[in-house]
């Protein structure tokens, strides 16, 4: 069973197509990951996915055909997109941010009950609370924009590389949470990831994209211990 099932996807910008053809899945509460070169398209396949741009193929969620849908309207559907670079709102304050993620949700309780769960999670959200989110660091920025997203309760976060620009310790601490999403918040996770180590470590699936193509896709085990991803992506 697949809660997010990606056909044929074939997208770009204006005249130029940058994906083609391009197949993919997520299960239930399970974590995909998409991987390859810079440029190869994974941003773009994101975008196609959430309807920030043009497609053609299908596209179906949660028994959904999102043809024609706009992005609005595929987040209402249970699809949260953190873009690269986070996109949170760097004059309104941490708990402002938050509560934009939950703007759609009518369960105020929920909404409360959800808030404590995400400063739980990053307890840097509930000490800096009342800050402009402008002034975060780039990693405590990412943990607020993942949580936002969380804070709409989708079924499936989409997360296009959330380690770029952190350190270390920084990016492990927000890859330890994928886990707990499942069990935690029934989420499934599509993320975008440059370290494949980490990513293949995490995901149970994974997408290999080559010059806009499905190059590989299958069990993330097996992918990570495929010589030509170790070779080309895992520095093995
Ligand atoms: P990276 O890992 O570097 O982010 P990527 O795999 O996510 O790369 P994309 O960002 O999807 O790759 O870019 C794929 C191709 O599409 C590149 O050639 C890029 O220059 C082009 N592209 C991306 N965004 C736009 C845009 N807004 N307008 C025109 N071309 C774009």
């Amino acid at each position: 069973m697949t809660l997010l099932t990606v056909r044929g996807l074939t997208a770009g910008y204006g005249e130029g197509e940058v994906i083609h053809d391009v197949d993919l899945a997520v299960a239930p509460g399970a974590t995909t990951a998409l991987l390859g070169a810079n440029g190869a398209g994974k941003t773009t396949t994101l975008r196609a996915i959430t309807g920030m741009i043009a497609r053609r193929g299908t596209v179906t969620f949660d028994g959904h055909d999102l043809a024609g849908l706009t992005s609005d309207q595929v987040a209402r559907l249970g699809i949260a997109h953190v873009p690269q670079g986070r996109g949170t709102f760097a004059q309104l304050s941490v708990q402002d941010n938050l509560l934009v993620g939950a703007l759609s949700r009518r369960d105020r309780s929920g909404v409360a009950t959800d808030l404590d769960r995400c400063r739980s999670l990053f307890p840097i959200l509930a000490t800096r609370a009342r800050s402009a989110a402008g002034t975060l660091s780039g990693g405590e920025q990412q943990m607020l924009a993942m949580s936002r997203a969380l804070m709409a309760r989708p079924r499936l976060l989409v997360l296009d590389e959330p380690s770029l620009g952190l350190a270390p310790g920084i990016t492990r601490q927000i890859f330890d949470l994928l886990p707990l999403l499942r069990v935690e918040w029934d989420t499934a996770v599509l993320v975008v990831e440059q370290n494949a180590n980490l990513a293949l470590a995490l995901a149970d699936d994974a997408v290999v994209l080559e010059n806009g193509r499905v190059a590989m896709a299958g069990a993330a085990a097996e992918i990570a211990g495929h010589d030509d991803v170790r070779r080309a992506y895992l520095g093995t």
